[in-house]
């Protein structure tokens, strides 16, 4: 994206001047000027601007207001605003730092300081956006299971809580599906590890191909899934996971494991419905219904009793 920056004053002749004295370096691609703050503040809005010069004296809006519509909102907030000030008026620059100015520049213009100051502010901006970048990854990286790419537990548990909260509130249903591999060990034991990852992959994207918009697939743990359906209700989540069951029994690998079909198990559960109250019971409710599954003979699905 290009750097750009944002010059509100009311004189064009110091918007040219600033301009011109900026120009002259290669710190920005994109200009946009505003003779009064309103204006400007629209542009702020509107366009990626990555550093904002502003003039605190302009007839109707002043910079101070300028400044505090800025502190009103979060995509503005790490935006640096330089005020524009007249040399002598110590007691307003001290204000406009108060207000949230990242630093000054005094009228006329010391051109090298000008540069300067704005150098120092655009530096200090792009560690900001870059530290910014680098927590968003890494955010990313604690919530994906690295094997699948699919969402790990952790970010399982955020999920289900907020759609716990908002199923309590919407009284929409909430279901939860949870699938184990059948005999997976004996997949490890009988072609190794790697191979053994290989159809947890694959077990993973038949999870994913089922997913709308709304739900999350993760891997919950081992070889176990989790699928979360938000706005459906046990008949609709049992036929997901019935189709699901035979998909799975479909799956086809390759090389060694040319002859291998799997089977997986799942259980059910839903809230509202019969004791569940929270999170840890539709897990819970889930799992036991899993169990049932696993205990009834593997390769089906299974809800819990109301
Ligand atoms: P069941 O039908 O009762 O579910 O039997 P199972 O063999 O699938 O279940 P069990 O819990 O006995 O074994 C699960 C195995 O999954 C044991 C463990 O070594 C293996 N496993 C767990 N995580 C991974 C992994 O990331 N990769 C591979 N290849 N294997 C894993
Ligand atoms: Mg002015
Ligand atoms: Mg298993
Ligand atoms: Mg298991």
């Amino acid at each position: 994206m290009q750097t750009a920056i944002l010059i509100i004053d009311d004189s064009q002749t110091v918007r040219h001047q600033i301009r011109e004295i900026l120009e002259k370096t290669a710190l920005f691609k994109g200009f946009y000027e505003a003779d009064n703050a309103i204006d400007g503040f629209k542009l702020a809005l509107n366009k990626s601007v990555d550093i904002i010069l502003c003039d605190l004296e302009m007839p109707g809006m002043d910079g101070f207001k300028f400044l505090s519509m800025v502190n009103t909102r979060a995509e503005l907030r790490d935006v640096p605003v330089i005020m524009v000030t007249s040399r002598e008026d110590q007691e307003t620059k001290v204000r406009g730092l108060e207000q949230g100015a990242s630093d000054y520049v005094t009228k006329p213009f010391d051109p090298a300081e000008l540069v300067a100051r704005v150098k120092v502010q655009l530096k200090i901006k792009q560690l900001q956006d870059s530290l910014k970048d680098s927590n968003q990854a890494l955010l990313e990286l604690s919530n994906t299971d690295p094997l699948t790419r699919l969402c790990n537990r952790r970010c399982l548990m955020d999920f289900l809580d907020k759609e716990f909260k908002r199923s309590e509130r919407s009284k929409a249903p909430l279901s939860l599906v949870m699938v184990d591999i059948d005999f997976f060990k004996r997949i490890n034991d009988s072609y190794g590890h790697q191979e053994g990852d290989t159809v947890l992959v694959e077990m993973a994207k038949l999870l994913k191909s089922h997913v709308r918009d709304y739900d999350m697939a993760a891997r919950f743990g081992g070889e176990e899934f989790a699928l979360v359906l938000p706005e459906t209700d046990i008949t609709k989540a049992v036929q997901v996971a019935e189709r699901l069951r035979e998909e799975a029994s479909e799956l086809s690998f390759q090389g060694i494991m040319e002859k291998l079909s799997i089977t997986i198990s799942l259980g059910v559960s839903t809230y509202p419905r019969g004791q569940i109250r929270n999170v840890d019971d539709l897990i819970r409710h889930a799992d036991y219904a899993l169990y049932s599954a696993k205990e009834s003979g593997r390769n089906r699905v299974e809800i819990m009793d109301e």
